[in-house]
């Protein structure tokens, strides 16, 4: 019998998907010029660039030279974040990016997120002073799924002339995303989340914002962002969020109804609770804690029946404090340790979903019985 793998963990990761290989491939060898240079190589690699640059500006609905490249979402936002003077409002639900940057600089606040994760557009008008300068909130959370009222809050930054920064990495694919409309002056985004490759992400800066250069060296990106361009990335860039932004709402409603069915399922399994809001929650996001139980060994005797799925976060694996997140919403102790988050995509299935449903309820049943509960 072929080995099962169900890969539910999309939010830490995605493939690269087929078409955006495809459209990459050139560019690692035939048209592998340096963008800066001036003969038909270069051209080549500069067209390219500037051709992603385009896709995306259209997909997001902003202009062409309001978009930077990057190494990342992580470095999205440490430049937005230490590139800005005066004081900083941002949340305690913030991705580690925001938090540590905000951490090194000094002069924020920290609004506390309600039990669902929530902050809200009172909470962000109450604690701008004459002092801030910029607002940065997470548009969807990568643990919990909470998507934030982003425009509301982008509408009291305008009326009050506060920069409004915010990550979109998880929103970016899974909710519709105009930087017009939602009144954002600053955004980051990751290619890795989309089906574009690990290293490479953009910062989308409003024309009119204050930007200080973040990378010193060459004149890349409008002498803002030194380097000599990752040009193959950059190209899959470009046409990962392009797909992603043309398929939004087809891939959010199939989605939607896997994690609804993923979720129905594991609230069967005792003594089980959902964090974060069941109604404004990204598409793929299911964050489940199971009482009397480690999420570290949850997730161990999942792998070994093919299904991949994370702990509190990704990126804090290997740190066994509990999640920031899960604390600042005030996940009660007995739940805490027992945490598991599914993130699903358009590229799952409801088979795949029964699955998970079917080892998850086996494993928390298992160890709690090892525990003689
Ligand atoms: C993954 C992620 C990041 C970091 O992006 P990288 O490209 O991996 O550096 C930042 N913010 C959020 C919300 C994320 O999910």
């Amino acid at each position: 019998m072929e080995k099962k793998f169900v890969y539910a963990d999309y939010a830490a990761t995605a493939p690269v998907s087929d078409e955006v290989l495809k459209i990459m491939l050139p560019y690692f060898t035939e048209s592998f010029g340096n963008p800066s240079g001036v003969h038909r190589a270069s051209r080549m690699a500069a067209k390219a660039v500037a051709e992603s640059r385009r896709k995306i500006a259209a997909a997001i609905g902003a202009d062409y030279s309001e978009i930077y490249f990057t190494s990342g979402g992580t470095e999205a936002d440490n430049w937005a974040i230490k590139c800005t003077s005066g004081g900083i409002v941002t949340t305690n639900v913030e991705h580690k990016a925001v938090l540590n940057s905000c951490k090194i600089r000094g002069n924020t606040t920290y609004l506390s997120a309600d039990r669902e994760g929530f902050v809200s557009a009172a909470q962000v008008e109450k604690a701008i002073n004459q002092d801030t300068s910029m607002v940065s909130v997470i548009c969807a959370n990568n643990e919990i799924g909470t998507v934030m009222p982003i425009e509301e809050i982008g509408q009291i930054c305008r009326e009050k002339g506060v920069v409004f920064h915010t990550d979109a990495v998880q929103a970016i694919g899974n909710i519709p995303i105009d930087v017009r409309k939602m009144k954002f002056d600053m955004l980051s985004c990751s290619g890795h989340k989309i089906g574009a490759p690990k290293g490479v992400g953009f910062l989308y800066v409003r024309k009119g914002t204050n930007l200080e250069a973040f990378i010193h060296g060459g004149s890349q990106e409008f002498g803002f962002r030194a380097g000599t361009e990752n040009v193959p990335a950059i190209v899959g860039l470009g046409e990962a969020v392009k797909l992603a932004c043309e398929r939004v709402t087809e891939n959010a409603e199939y989605t939607r109804k896997l994690r609804d069915r993923l979720i129905d399922g594991l609230m069967q399994i005792p003594d089980a609770r959902l964090n974060g809001s069941r109604e404004n929650r990204l598409c793929g996001n299911v964050n489940v804690s199971f009482a009397d139980v480690e999420s570290e060994a949850v997730l161990l005797m999942l792998d070994s029946a093919g299904i991949c799925a994370s702990g509190g976060s990704a990126c804090t694996t290997g740190d066994d404090k509990p999640s920031h997140v899960l604390t600042a919403i005030g996940v009660e102790e007995k739940y805490l340790s027992g945490t598991v988050r599914f993130t699903l995509s358009y590229r799952n299935t409801a088979d795949e979903v029964d699955y998970i449903i079917e080892k998850t309820a086996e494993t928390v049943e298992k160890l709690r019985k090892i525990r003689g509960i």
